[in-house]
């Protein structure tokens, strides 16, 4: 039985459709993220599960149950979900003890102590156990409201951008920590992040939203590699993007042809290549080999990768159109070196172009 049920979920502020038939579920032990850019509705999405928000349109089924539908709306404290949002919310007034121990209001007294002690060795506060908020860093403080979280053992995670308010080395360490505790506690996990990179760090499942609707969902590596829009393409970095037009099942480009089965002849498309997509290599004689020869405009070594920028013209001498290809390692052709280039597939995309685009 999946955890987590959203069954067409709409939701409107005013004249506003902030959500938009939006069905998603979450099985136990499994995190999903809710990844979409800002104001997509994501935030909605996840105020609406955790009862937050009156749900207007759908149902949420928690465990089976009807949390809420037209008729019932149980409020959050009956719903056996843990919250953690990005301003970690903890009273600055009590302890980091008694801020986990809120969470237990329904627990005998002696159980709470223990309790909120385990929650907080879970995340690694223990020693933090009499500390007050003010005397913590951030990625402390979320560590407490992750512990307060987790203390009552909600069957249901519920977390909006918990790592946003922290700089990027502490973010990638506690969400490192977040990843194994979520996990380790068993618990159905709903994750709203608008950072394509920490979804895929995060999920086993990733929700992707765009203006209130849900566009895909699929594992990382899916909707990587297997993205049914150019949106979908688009959201995971760096991407070049340029319009060109169906001939005989293929796509001719300046980088080479790109099969495009299912299109009509003449059909004007999007043709999208990751810049790791455009592999490259030197010391070949132009077009020796029957690849497409781009040539180098800069190259910027960035740590791991390179990124080549290139300007390819293609066999026809049509418009130049510029591109970014990403090598491994440290590769830094010089400016005007020719080079061939072929294209992985996997990471070469084509869809219709849409109208109005
Ligand atoms: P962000 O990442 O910026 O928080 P989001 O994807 O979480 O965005 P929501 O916060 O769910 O999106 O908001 C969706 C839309 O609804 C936005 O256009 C937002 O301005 C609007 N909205 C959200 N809450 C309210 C509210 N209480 N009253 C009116 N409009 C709202």
């Amino acid at each position: 039985m999946k955890t987590l049920v959203l069954e067409h979920i709409s939701h409107a502020y005013g004249r506003l459709l902030a959500v938009d038939d939006v069905s998603l579920e979450v099985a136990p032990g499994e995190l999903v993220c809710l990844l979409g850019p800002s104001g997509c509705g994501k935030t909605t999405v996840l105020r609406i599960a955790a009862g937050l928000e009156r749900l207007q349109t759908g149902r949420v089924l928690l465990e089976g149950e009807v949390a809420a539908d037209g008729k019932i709306s149980l409020p959050p404290e009956k719903r056996s979900v843990g919250l953690v949002f990005q301003d970690y919310a903890l009273f600055p007034h009590l302890s980091v003890t008694d801020n986990v121990m809120f969470g237990l209001s329904g627990v005998a007294a002696p159980e709470r102590t223990a309790r909120a002690r385990e929650a907080l060795r879970q995340v690694g506060m223990l020693e933090y156990a009499e500390a007050f908020p003010h005397m913590l860093s951030g990625g402390q403080q979320q560590r407490v409201a992750l512990a307060r979280a987790l203390a009552p053992h909600p069957r249901i995670m519920l977390l909006d951008e918990p790592f946003s308010g922290l700089d990027t080395a502490l973010r990638n360490e506690v969400r490192d920590e977040a990843l194994h505790i979520l996990k380790g506690h068993g618990a159905a996990t709903l994750m709203v992040t608008h950072d394509p990179e920490e979804a895929m760090f995060m999920a086993d499942r990733i929700a992707l939203m765009q203006k209130g609707r849900i566009a895909q969902v699929g594992t990382p590596t899916e909707l990587y590699f297997e993205p049914t829009s150019a949106f979908a393409a688009a959201f995971f970095g760096d991407i070049n993007r340029f319009e060109a037009r169906v001939e005989g099942r293929s796509v001719p480009t300046p980088v080479g042809d790109i099969p495009a089965e299912g299109f009509a002849d003449g059909t004007r498309v999007e043709v999208l290549i990751r810049p790791e997509g455009l592999q490259l290599r030197s010391g070949l004689e132009q077009g020796s080999d029957g690849h497409s020869v781009v040539e180098v405009m800069e190259s910027r070594l960035l740590g791991r990768s390179s990124l080549i920028h290139l300007s390819a013209h293609g066999a026809g001498g049509g418009e130049a159109i510029h591109l970014h290809a990403r090598a491994p390692g440290h590769f830094l052709p010089p400016v005007h070196e020719k080079l061939a280039v072929s294209l992985d597939p996997k990471q070469t995309f084509v869809f219709p172009l849409q109208p109005g685009a």
